[in-house]
């Protein structure tokens, strides 16, 4: 069992302004002892080195998604739409040699006392998206951890793998709380591209000493975040939906 106070989050995808807002936002609530990460730290926007270093700052515990490895060359671009595609060949000429070797240390799946930290979901770390509760329970034979934490879908969700209950997408204009009970599968939300029509930062803290999981947003400056991939020459469809949060 790992106690402590810890920032969880998910699909950052080089969006250095909003990943700046989350550390502040979640610092202010009380200081953190780590950040865990699940998946996606590039991709998308125009950031990834500064992303890279802002994260290799903290005590880190994390894994790879999808969009990581595509720009290590380490899964097919033919699994990714036009402009993502695009954008992972953009990354991939860009990252340093310490970005390289940040991503390179990450690997699928981690855990870490009762969590399991996968970027899909626990039967495919990479892929999966879970996005409902019947999926949710079906999972949980696949996860030996207690609890899951994921990302992927860039929409916050908690549910059970224990028992046939709702899953909930937390929307949050305040902080949402829940205990950690039962055997839960949570997806903080997306740092830096949500897609629940909220177009703030979302992430969780974990709190394992007084076992709880809160769910928070904070707003960035998504302007400036779209000028810099308009002055990078990044595709102008990934521009418009940080907007409008989808
Ligand atoms: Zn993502």
């Amino acid at each position: 069992m790992v106690m402590g106070r810890y920032l969880v989050v998910a699909d950052v995808h080089s969006n250095a302004e909003a990943l700046r807002s989350v550390l502040d936002s979640a610092d202010r609530l009380e200081p953190f002892d780590a950040i865990w990460l699940l998946g996606d730290v590039v991709g998308s926007g125009p950031a990834p080195n500064e992303c890279i270093e802002v994260l290799s700052a903290y005590p880190f515990a994390g894994v790879s998604g999808n969009h990581d490895l595509a720009v290590l060359g380490k899964v097919s671009l033919d699994r990714f739409n036009a402009d993502a595609a695009e954008v992972c060949r953009w990354t991939r000429c860009r990252l340093t040699l310490s970005s390289k070797r940040f991503l390179s240390d990450l690997s699928i799946r981690c855990s870490v006392g009762d969590f399991l930290l996968v970027h899909g979901s626990p039967r495919d770390p990479v892929w999966e998206y879970v996005v409902a509760a019947s999926q949710v329970r079906m999972l949980g034979p696949w996860c030996e951890q207690r609890h899951a934490l994921i990302g992927h879908t860039h929409r916050p969700l908690i549910a059970y793998m224990s028992r046939a209950a709702e899953c909930r997408h937390p929307a949050a204009p305040t902080a949402s709380v829940q205990k950690l009970e039962g055997r839960l599968m949570i997806n903080p939300g997306s740092v830096g591209q949500p897609r629940d029509g909220d177009a703030r930062a979302a992430y969780a803290i974990l709190d394992t000493s007084v076992g709880e999981v809160s769910f928070h947003r904070v707003s960035y400056n998504v302007v400036a975040v779209a000028q810099s991939m308009q002055q990078a020459g990044l595709p102008v469809s990934l521009q418009r939906r940080l907007h409008v949060g989808y």
